[in-house]
């Protein structure tokens, strides 16, 4: 250390203290990096790598970034997942003994980011901590953005948290750091978190309040350790951060982080995009606090009946009062993001153009409430009355801010005339001063008779009389001093004009320095009103949400559903509201679902894009909107509350995600089957398909018998296999219904209606065909098909369910004589081909097939160098 120079000390000690973070090192105009932070910005970056002197000689690794244009680089860090230390210089250079004194002022994490382009202004920016106790997890979160704070208490697993915690798109997660190594590994290797560290969990007096009042030690424990690594890395008050919320778990209906990517609930399973999910769907908000709004609660759907009965009849409310409603959604339009603005307060980065907004919405308010007690309606004229405009910050913001203010604060022009005495004072002194200059240059062109004399301005020379070089003849020589030579003109200055100049300047400086103080008072005033811009915050918002599912349940012509105690679906004409909306609305095909207790278990059979998941999630997604409050789309509709709902698909059909292995969805299954109750639903998607046929069909005969006898839950089951169809003549509560689908022609025509009793057949050789398989190869099939059925009719053993004696059906006869000639030279497979042939793929690791196939691969080229018969007669 003792080699380097003092400066580079100085970073070094620094940086000791934030190794996790890219230190930004202020030096003048740059911030400068140094050393491994230089290596790996240069290339992060693409920006230049050089060196410095660091002290004897020695040539240290340095880039840097211009002060000015610093963001866009710290943007492009933390979208990385990495984290950057901004250190300024803390002391005034012109009195500083030795190195100028530097600090961090702020660390910025992609879980701390409050503006710019890193916020999607409808999605939450959430931070996350994590404590283990010994029954459970702590989770706390905050969005630092809008000072959102909610802590819950997970009786899970360390993968559920996980899973949790990437269901709501958590950017940073804080843990303490003993914590296990491989739920470390797991958070960073497997869901890729950015993971920081916090020990402490001592929060500064002021926010004490903010975790006080939070019931257990373990929870007040999980909060502050996320209130101690934001006030350590912000460095500032966070007056915004408002109370911890404890979200109670079973307050709501839950719905496992696997289900809600498979009901497309927020983002779509295969793109991860918002259009097509069910929050693209019902997003007709008009504020961005509202858009943040709908997606906790469609995360969060209710269970009391009566706030979910509150919510619906607003909606009912604002479908009919259609005028009203527009009235609403035309206030809310002009109203700004209140609850990130009252961060940015707290931060002290709100401009003044920002404060014109919150101005702008604040006045909104009044009509707005208007618009609510006209409805008549009593909710609405409560939430009217409670709704502080705060029209004293409106008045204060009306008098002092001016409309058309520049971005920068350091510049003047923020404050209008009239707020300040003192202020207006200065502006006289230099609108008086400029009138008197004009006032000048017309009695010095009558002096002299020079009609094109002019006094004007310029940054470098001030206030200065113009004389064209034709014209120098008719100059006081005496009073005029000359101070530039332009090439047809020559520029002066006189005693009195320099005068009035220092008047004039002297004016416009302190004006400019006493606007920046008065905005700073103002903005110290803005503060105080934060904790009621956040109440109304809160009530606009679900204002803004209700209207809009008033919107699409209007537009979707979408009904009222009615709620029952006794566990009935009885849904008329329903639809799946996101299908039904990419897809021209009159060619969906609108079906009943009828469920009750002596219909428990319903078993889908169909073809394969017969429409049977949509069926299915089509109950889901209306019990969903059911219980955030919306109207569902059917023509009448009767709903029991669920408590869960699970859906599992089975292994096939996830496979492109690239993720799902049988192991996978046996333990989803598990997970449903474990944790389903009486009053959950259970959607299970071809469970059983991921193995073989006797396998799958045996596991899945079981899991249903497990869920009727056992759990007595919801059950929608699709499946292909047609031998569980007979389960209806010994499963008291199971029914069988079928999406119809019907033979035009030799071709299969999906009618996509759902109707009782079993399909008649499978069709997937038609299905193979629309898929456009080699003619030769349906043709086939269809004779192995008639074959196969022709000897499942002599065995008479076609409507039985599977038991394990009598498994010997032979699906597939062998190949006749004639056929064999098409199969031309494969007599006798290859030995690579019989082993492939045998490989049992689903009872191998990915790395012990890669093996395989190498060895496979190998022996192939092996023979190929020795000109085995093999390549020679089978190339
Ligand atoms: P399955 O689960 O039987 O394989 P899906 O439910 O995935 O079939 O449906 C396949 C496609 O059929 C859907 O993507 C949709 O385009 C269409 N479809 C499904 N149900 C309907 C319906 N009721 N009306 C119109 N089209 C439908």
């Amino acid at each position: 250390m003792a080699e380097y120079t003092p400066m580079i000390q100085q970073y070094l000690s620094i940086k000791a203290k934030y190794e996790d973070a890219f230190l930004f090192f202020r030096l003048g105009d740059f911030y400068e990096l140094f050393f491994d932070d230089a290596l790996k910005a240069s290339q992060e970056l693409e920006i230049t790598l050089t060196s410095r002197d660091g002290g004897k000689g020695n040539r240290i690794p340095m880039c840097g970034v211009p002060h000015h244009s610093s963001q866009n680089y710290i943007v492009q860090l933390i979208e990385k997942g990495f984290k950057v230390a901004v250190c300024e210089q803390v002391e005034d250079p012109k009195v500083a003994k030795g190195v100028v004194k530097r600090d961090v002022v702020q660390v910025i994490t992609p879980g701390t980011v409050m503006e710019g382009a890193l916020l999607d202004e409808k999605a939450n920016n959430f931070i996350a901590s994590v404590t283990p106790f010994e029954d459970g997890y702590g989770v706390a979160t905050s969005d630092l953005s809008t000072g959102q704070n909610a802590v819950k208490f997970l009786q899970e697993d360390w993968k559920a948290v996980c899973l949790e915690l990437q269901s709501i798109s958590a950017k940073e997660i804080i843990v303490p750091s003993n914590i296990a190594e491989d739920e470390l590994k797991l958070l960073k290797d497997v869901y890729q978190f950015t993971v920081s560290f916090e020990d402490d969990n001592e929060v500064p007096e002021h926010l004490h309040s903010i975790t006080s009042k939070l019931q257990s030690e373990e929870l007040q424990h999980t909060a502050n350790q996320l209130i101690a690594y934001l006030v350590r890395t912000q460095k500032r008050s966070l007056d915004h951060l408002q109370k911890f919320q404890y979200v109670e778990t079973t307050a709501y209906m839950k719905i496992d982080p696997n289900s809600k990517r498979n009901l497309e609930l927020v983002e779509t399973l295969r793109q991860k995009q918002k259009k097509g999910s069910l929050l693209w769907l019902l997003d007709k908000t008009v504020t961005a606090m509202g858009g943040r709004m709908l997606k906790q609660w469609i995360e969060h759907p209710l269970l009391d009946r009566k706030a979910i009965e509150e919510r619906l009849s607003i909606v009912e409310t604002f479908m009919k009062q259609f005028f009203n409603r527009e009235q609403i959604r035309e206030q809310l339009t002009e109203v700004y993001d209140l609850e990130r603005l009252a961060g940015k307060v707290a931060y002290g980065n709100v401009n003044a153009r920002d404060l014109i907004q919150l101005k702008r919405s604040l006045q909104k308010i009044p009509s707005l409430k208007d618009a609510l007690l006209d409805m008549d309606y009593p909710s609405l004229v409560e939430r009217s009355e409670n709704m502080d405009p705060c029209m004293e910050l409106a008045e204060l913001l009306e008098c002092a801010i001016h409309e058309e203010a520049p971005l920068s604060i350091k510049e003047g022009n923020i404050i209008k005339n009239g707020y300040h005495d003192g202020l207006d004072e200065y502006r006289d002194a230099s609108v008086n001063g400029k009138a008197w200059i004009a006032s000048l240059e017309q009695s010095e062109r009558e002096k002299t008779g020079i009609k094109s004399l002019k006094i004007r301005y310029n940054r470098v020379f001030g206030y200065y009389i113009e004389v064209t070089k034709s014209n120098l003849h008719l100059i006081d020589e005496e009073r005029y001093e000359r101070k530039q030579t332009l090439a047809n003109a020559e520029r002066f200055i006189t005693p009195e004009l320099k005068e009035k100049e220092d008047i004039i300047l002297e004016a416009e400086e302190k004006s400019i320095e006493l606007e920046y103080d008065l905005f700073i008072n103002i903005r110290e005033e803005v503060k105080t009103f934060i904790p009621q811009l956040q109440v109304l915050a809160k009530q606009i918002s679900e204002i803004d949400v209700l209207q809009s599912f008033a919107v699409v349940s209007e537009d979707g012509q979408y009904c009222k559903p009615r709620i029952v105690e006794d566990g009935t679906i009885h849904i008329e004409a329903g639809r799946h509201p996101v299908v039904e909306q990419m897809m021209d609305r009159q060619d969906y095909v609108s079906n009943n679902v009828h469920m009750d207790h002596e219909r428990e278990v319903l078993l889908i059979t169909g073809p394969n894009m017969a429409g049977k998941s949509t069926y299915m999630r089509q109950v889901a997604l209306s019990s969903v909107l059911l219980q955030v409050g919306c109207f569902v789309p059917a023509e009448s509709a009767t709903l029991p509350i669920f408590d869960q709902i699970f859906t599992r698909i089975g292994a096939a059909d996830d496979l492109a995600g690239g993720q799902s292995t049988f192991m996978v969805e046996m333990m989803e299954t598990q997970y449903a089957l474990t944790h389903a109750t009486d009053r959950s639903l259970l959607l299970l998607d071809e469970i059983g398909r991921g193995t073989s046929t006797y396998d799958g069909m045996s596991l899945a005969q079981s899991i249903i018998e497990y869920i009727h006898e056992n759990i007595g839950a919801k059950t929608l089951f699709s499946t292909h296999y047609h031998e569980l169809t007979v389960l209806e003549d010994h499963l008291e509560r199971l029914q069988n219904i079928h999406v119809k689908a019907i033979e035009e022609n030799g071709k299969v025509v999906f009618l996509h209606r759902v109707e009782n009793g079993k399909a008649d057949r499978s069709y997937g050789i038609h299905v193979a065909e629309l898929a456009q398989l080699p003619a030769e190869l349906i043709k086939r099939a269809n004779e192995l098909l008639t074959d196969f059925e022709s000897s499942k009719n002599a065995k008479n053993n076609a409507d039985k369910p599977v038991k394990e004696d009598e498994g010997q059906l032979s699906f597939f006869e062998p190949y006749s004589e004639s056929k064999r000639k098409i199969r031309k030279s494969s007599e006798q497979l290859h030995p690579a081909l019989e082993k492939l042939k045998g490989l049992e793929l689903l009872a191998m690791t990915p790395l012990e097939a890669m093996n395989t196939l190498y060895e496979l691969q190998m022996s192939i080229k092996k023979e190929r160098q020795e000109g085995s018969k093999w390549v020679k007669s089978n190339s």
